[in-house]
C-alpha cells in the first residue's frame, strides 16, 4: 500500500518509519528544503510522558510510547540516544499528590519511575537538588532533526514540495492513502480546517557545558527543563508563547530560560552561564493536550497525526503504530477509549 505523508517531522517521519517496517510503500512530502525544518528541528529533545494522575486512556498512550521508544531508539543509529535518566523536581504541592498518584497508577516497576527525597535526588543530578522528585531511570533525550532522519532512511522523500490539498497529494503520488502530518499546515486543508489546533511559540536555550553545570548527569525538569551535557552542550527549555508565532529568537527568552533553571535549583542561583545559541520554533497544540490522530475521512483513505504539543517526541511514534494499524487495516489492541480520546472527531466538527 502506497501512502503518502505530508509533512517531514517527527510525526511524518515517524509513520514513515512504521510503515516502511510493516511493509507498505510510504512517500514523504515535505515543504521545506530538508526534514525536520519545524517544531521537529532541535537538537536536544527529552523523551519524557506527559504524566496524568489516574492512568486512563491519555496515560496508558504515554506509557506505552514510552517503553516502546526505548525498544526503537536501540534499532537506530546516530540519532545521539542519552539514556542518563530524568528527575522531574516537585516544586509544589499539586505535583507532590499528582506525582504520587502517578506512580500508583501507571504500575511501573519501581527500577523504572519512584519518587525520591531531594537528598537522593543530588545524589542522582550531581548538583545539589533542594526537591523531591519522581525520577525517570531510563528516560533521556535524542536529537529529534537526526531521529526524523533516521526514521526517513530508505524512505521516498519529495522536499521542497508544498501540499496544496490532500487529494491533490493523493492523486499526484498515486497514493491510496494520505495523511496530514504537517502540523498547523493542516489548517489549510478542507477537511481539517475545523481541528482546534493552535500555535504556541517555544525557544530553548543552548549553554557551554562546564562551568556551574559541570557533574550534572541527569536531566532536570521542572516546567522548564535543563539536560544534561550532550556534546559539549546544555539545552534549556522551554518558553511557551501561545501569543506569539514567529521564529525570530528573543534575547528576554533566554533570559526567562535560565532564571526558571536558577529558581528550580537554587544553587546555581549565582552562576552565569555562556549561552551559544538558541532555536525558536512554533508547537502545534491542542486545548486537551492530546494529539489528534485518526482518520479525516476513512473511505476518501484521508488521515491526520498532529496536535503533538510538547511531548512529541512520544506521541509521534506511538501515534505513528496507531494510525499504520488503520490505513492498513489491521486489528490493533488500543482500547476504543483510547481512539476517541485522539480522534478527530472528538471535537464533535465534522472533519
Ligand atoms: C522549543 C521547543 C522545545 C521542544 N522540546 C521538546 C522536548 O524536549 N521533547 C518532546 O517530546 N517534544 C518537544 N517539543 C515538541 C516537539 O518538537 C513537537 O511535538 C514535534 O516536533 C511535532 O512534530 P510534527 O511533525 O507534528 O511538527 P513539525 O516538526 O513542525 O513538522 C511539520 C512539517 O510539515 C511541513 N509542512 C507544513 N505544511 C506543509 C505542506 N502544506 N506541505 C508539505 N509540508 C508541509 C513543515 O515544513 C514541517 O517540516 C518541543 C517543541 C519546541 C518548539
Amino acid at each position: 500500500m502506497r501512502v503518502a505523508i505530508v509533512g517531514g517531522g517527527l510525526a511524518g517521519c515517524a509513520l514513515a518509519y512504521v510503515l516502511k517496517v510493516r511493509g507498505a510503500e510510504p512517500v514523504i512530502v515535505e515543504a521545506a528544503d530538508r526534514l525536520a525544518s519545524g517544531a521537529s528541528g532541535n537538537r536536544i529533545g527529552l523523551y519524557n510522558p506527559r504524566f496524568t494522575a489516574e492512568l486512563g486512556p491519555q496515560g496508558a498512550f504515554y506509557s506505552k510510547a514510552f517503553f516502546r521508544a526505548l525498544d526503537v531508539f536501540g534499532r537506530l543509529d546516530e540519532i545521539d540516544w542519552v539514556p542518563c535518566g530524568a528527575l522531574h523536581l516537585i516544586t509544589d504541592e499539586k505535583k507532590a499528590r499528582r506525582f504520587s498518584k502517578t506512580c500508583e497508577s501507571w504500575g511501573w516497576a519501581q527500577e523504572d519511575m519512584r519518587l525520591v527525597d531531594a537528598r537522593e535526588a543530588s545524589r542522582i543530578a550531581g548538583v545539589e537538588i533542594t526537591h523531591d522528585a519522581l525520577y525517570l531511570r531510563r528516560s533521556g533525550s535524542v536529537c529529534p532533526e537526526k531521529l526524523c532522519r533516521a526514521y526517513a532512511d530508505g524512505v521516498d522523500v519529495h522536499l521542497n514540495v508544498r501540499a496544496e490539498s490532500l487529494a491533490q497529494v493523493k492523486t499526484d503520488f498515486g497514493a491510496d492513502a494520505v495523511v496530514a502530518a504537517n502540523g498547523l499546515g493542516a489548517l489549510a486543508f478542507s477537511a481539517c480546517t475545523d481541528l482546534p489546533l493552535r500555535a504556541v511559540r517555544g525557544q530553548v536555550t543552548l549553554v557551554a557545558g562546564g562551568g556551574a553545570l559541570d557533574g550534572l548527569a541527569s536531566h532536570l525538569c521542572y516546567g522548564g527543563y535543563v539536560s544534561r551535557a550532550v556534546d559539549g552542550v546544555h539545552v534549556v527549555g522551554s518558553t511557551f508563547q501561545p501569543w506569539l508565532d514567529h521564529c525570530d529568537l528573543l534575547e528576554e527568552d533566554d533570559l526567562d530560560n535560565l532564571a526558571k533553571l536558577k529558581e528550580a535549583v537554587p544553587v546555581l542561583a549565582g552562576a552565569e552561564f555562556e549561552v551559544i545559541g538558541a532555536r525558536a520554533a512554533v508547537r502545534c497544540t491542542v486545548k486537551d493536550h492530546f494529539p489528534v490522530i485518526g482518520a479525516l475521512d476513512a473511505a476518501a483513505g484521508y488521515y491526520v497525526s498532529a496536535g503533538h504539543g510538547s511531548h512529541g517526541i512520544l506521541s509521534s511514534l506511538e501515534g505513528a503504530h496507531i494510525l499504520a494499524g488503520m490505513i492498513l487495516g489491521e486489528q490493533g489492541d488500543w482500547p476504543s477509549a483510547l481512539l476517541v480520546a485522539l480522534s478527530p472527531g472528538r471535537f464533535s466538527t465534522i472533519c
